[in-house]
């Protein structure tokens, strides 16, 4: 077994249950953990763990991390997250649980903290923060009195990629557009057909929307959109989409055609099958766009009268979606700066609503983008409704904590370390929106399969970060 300070709390952080919601008994064992050491803790309303550990110099620093985990495991695996403890397996160089997340994400970052608070190392006064329900949308931190904090400088150690400084992240909001819509019953004698766009990659909506990937919902109000042109199609169902912050993979429509524009309407939209293929070649070739006749069981069905219809098409089709900026601060990695997300639409009768989901690490790009929503939704005759809103983490020019990492990092790898930016949210952006001027980075050693049962840590790079971590505070 392989034993280090770091190794050994993060054993004992996978012996006490911690799924997000379920902190507490993690959070009292930080708190009595301080106190037995003579270091001042406070835990807040919201389970957030403050404590303080002196240090050289009058400026602390701010170490962060969250405890809380992502519980999954596989199906077939007996495991009660709310009792049992994480059963932590070291294999060719590596951690990983038995079937379940190991909860390195962020229980490392959080060992760190522990580690740091045991031991006696060179650094700056600690102010070690632990925020609960990171991983459902960073309650804790949101809910986290900053006023207490007199750091000015903050770490993150929640990122799973050594030799990465992060340096910026995206803010980010939903947007519901609901379009309140009229309907009438279908005209007699046509032919109703359903429409399907399935076989897209998807993805999360943040991570994965830089790589231009098919939206489905996108796709399917196109395909509407041009077939209305030619043909007299009236809508009777339309759907997609199952997240708002999921790139959809399908989405489907029933329509009602004059039986004389049956087959030429399955034509056109094999024809635009063809043409999607062709368009997302290189990203998501398997795009199939499905139509055949249906029957509507329903003894006066109901269509979108047209000027609903064009509404409605005019809604999906203007809506922004996919990479709408990429970072021109951080050049080279192609990173998205400003994306949107039309991940949902539902259609009940009464109203269709579009849920989008929008992200940018630049504040008043994050404002144009809702401005652009609003202007959409006042053009087309619906109501907005913005939720979920998260602040960013914009990068800094100058920013003197960034360089002495780097610093530190070149000299202890002999490289430069990789400047870079996560396109949806971190804590660091919720802290620095509570305290201006606030500098922070993010770094961790190398973590992969976060959020699935395949979760591992790789132990060597997290004895790397630890030296690296200690070279850096005794530089602060
Ligand atoms: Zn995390």
């Amino acid at each position: 077994m392989s034993d280090n300070k770091v190794l050994h709390y993060f054993r004992k952080i996978c012996a006490i249950p911690h799924g997000s919601g379920n902190e507490a008994a993690l959070g009292g064992y930080i708190t009595s953990f301080a106190e037995k050491r003579g270091l001042s803790a406070r835990r807040d309303e919201a389970g957030n763990v403050l404590v303080r550990k002196p240090g050289r110099g009058a400026e602390p620093v701010i170490v962060q991390s969250h405890i809380d985990m992502v519980c999954e495991k596989n199906s077939d695996k007996k495991h009660d997250f709310l009792r049992d403890p994480i059963e932590v397996i070291e294999e060719n160089g590596f951690l990983r649980a038995n079937d379940t997340t190991l909860g390195a994400d962020n229980g490392i970052g959080a060992a760190y903290a522990l580690a740091l608070l045991d031991g006696a190392y060179a650094h700056p006064p600690l102010e070690a923060v632990f925020t609960t329900n990171e991983e459902v949308g960073m309650e804790g931190a949101a809910a986290f009195d900053a006023s207490v904090l007199t750091g000015r400088r903050l770490l993150n150690l929640d990122e799973g990629t050594e030799g990465v400084l992060i340096a910026s992240c995206a803010g980010g909001a939903r947007a519901d557009m609901t379009l309140p819509v009229e309907t009438e019953p279908a005209e007699a004698g046509r032919r109703a057909a359903l429409i399907e766009v399935k076989g897209l990659l998807g993805g999360h909506s943040g991570i994965m929307i830089r790589e231009q990937r098919a939206n489905a919902n996108a796709l399917l109000g196109r395909l509407l959109a041009e077939l209305t042109r030619s043909y007299d199609l009236r809508l009777y169902e339309l759907s997609g989409g199952m997240k708002d912050n999921a790139i959809p993979r399908e989405a489907r429509a029933v329509i009602t055609v004059r039986e004389a524009d049956f087959s030429a309407v399955g034509a056109a939209a094999a024809a635009f099958e063809a043409e999607a293929r062709r368009e997302y070649r290189a990203v998501d070739s398997g795009i199939s766009v499905i139509y055949g006749e249906t029957i509507i069981n329903e003894e006066t069905p109901r269509v979108l009268t047209r000027e609903s219809l064009k509404r409605t098409l005019a809604a999906i089709n203007l809506t922004p979606n996919g990479p709408l900026f990429y970072s021109a601060d951080i050049k080279g990695l192609s990173l998205v700066e400003t994306s949107s997300n039309l991940g949902v639409i539902e259609f009940s009768g009464d109203t269709v609503v579009l849920r989008s989901a929008l992200r940018s690490s630049v504040a008043p790009r994050k404002r144009g983008l809702i401005t652009k929503f609003e202007s959409l939704a006042e053009a087309v005759g619906a109501k907005i409704d913005l939720r979920g809103d998260y602040p960013e983490w914009e990068y800094r020019e100058k920013s003197p904590l960034r360089e002495l990492a780097a610093k530190i990092f070149t000299e202890a790898y002999g490289r430069e370390p990789v400047v870079s930016a996560v396109h949806a949210g971190l804590e660091p952006g919720v802290f620095i929106s509570k305290i201006p001027g606030l500098d922070a980075v993010a770094f961790g050693p190398n973590i992969y399969g976060e959020h699935t049962p395949g979760e591992r840590a790789e132990i060597s790079s997290v004895l790397r970060v630890w030296e690296y971590l200690l070279a850096l505070l005794k530089n602060m």
